[in-house]
């Protein structure tokens, strides 16, 4: 099937399942969204962008920014030393469980994806970045996406900071137990995250998120943005990790690296060249896009990309 074709048919089977999502509350500004509201887009191998619905509605990156985050951490540290304070193991609890930290091997959080590694991941940074962390991480967004405009909604930032009482409690166990530094500003560490998280995007900027870690780092232009064994090793943790406890049945259903925010945000990546962003605020129980689950799963039936 053409990509034009294979999107449009993803779009339309989505679209059907709108009811079936719940939009995230625990973020009091999150909970205003439209769950009836889909975006898609795709780029393919020769860099053509194909969108259908509200492509260019912009929501809140949330989770989908960890994959910023944690290439900073790869970009200024070795594997092997992050490995000491973040895994690459699958989460086997919802993304911000209490739990999960507290199971975790010398409670080190279990990937860079759950809120637990992606806090730990933004302390890196704040070590070598200090209050610029978070202008570090929106300017690596701008030069991958391509969209210098691409920044932080003030209102979300401020809606979830004033309601963060689950990550404020990871954050304080995380220093307890030496994960991150004990000079840290609890406070200025986390409105790096939530800023972070807040950072608007849309299905196009996701599309090409994907299309850029797709093809090995590289941008449109041919130029290399991102580190192609980074590129890899993102992949790869979307893989394992990107849709947290789902993640098997997202191997399973979907076969391709993806990432998922609980903005409603999806964005995907296939080895072979694709890039695809996805919106629909509907979530599943574990945080992900209902809708976006069903049009990414289309589109690899469609396209024959499941990587297993
Ligand atoms: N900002 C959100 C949080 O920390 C991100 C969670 C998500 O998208 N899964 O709770």
């Amino acid at each position: 099937m053409e990509l034009d074709e294979a999107l449009q048919d993803a779009y339309q089977y989505g679209c059907q399942f709108t009811d079936q999502g719940v939009v995230a509350d625990y973020i009091p500004e999150l909970a205003k969204e439209d769950p009836h509201r889909v975006g898609a887009a795709a780029i393919g191998p020769d860099d053509r962008l194909f969108t259908m619905g509200d492509a260019e509605y912009k929501f809140s990156a949330q989770s989908i920014a960890k994959i910023m985050i944690y290439l900073g951490v790869l970009e200024n540290y070795d594997l092997s030393y992050v490995r000491k304070f973040i895994g690459v193991t699958p989460s086997s609890k919802p993304f911000n469980s209490i739990l999960e930290l507290e199971l975790s091997h010398h409670k080190v959080p279990v990937n860079p994806f759950i809120n637990a590694g992606a806090i730990v991941a933004t302390s890196l940074l704040m070590e070598k970045y200090r209050s610029n962390t978070f202008e570090m991480i929106r300017k690596r967004a701008r030069e991958i996406i391509g969209n210098d405009h691409l920044d932080y909604s003030h209102s979300l930032y401020l809606s979830e900071s004033n309601s963060a009482f689950a990550n404020r409690a990871l954050t304080y166990m995380l220093l307890n137990d030496g994960i991150i530094q004990s000079d840290v500003n609890v406070e200025d560490l986390l409105s790096a995250y939530f800023r972070a998280c807040s950072l608007m995007v849309n299905s196009i900027d996701l599309a090409r998120l994907g299309a850029v870690l797709a093809h090995e780092g590289k941008g449109p232009d041919g130029k290399q943005l991102i580190r192609k064994e980074h590129a890899a090793t993102i992949r790869t943790v979307m893989a394992t990790c990107g849709t947290y406890d789902y993640a098997g049945d997202f191997a399973l259903l979907v076969g391709i690296p993806a990432k998922s925010g609980v903005g409603g945000g999806f964005v995907a990546s296939t080895k072979n060249g694709y890039g695809f962003g996805v919106y629909c605020p509907g979530l599943d129980s574990h945080g992900n896009s209902y809708v976006g689950v069903r049009i990414l799963q289309k589109l690899s039936q469609n396209l024959n990309l499941s990587i297993y």
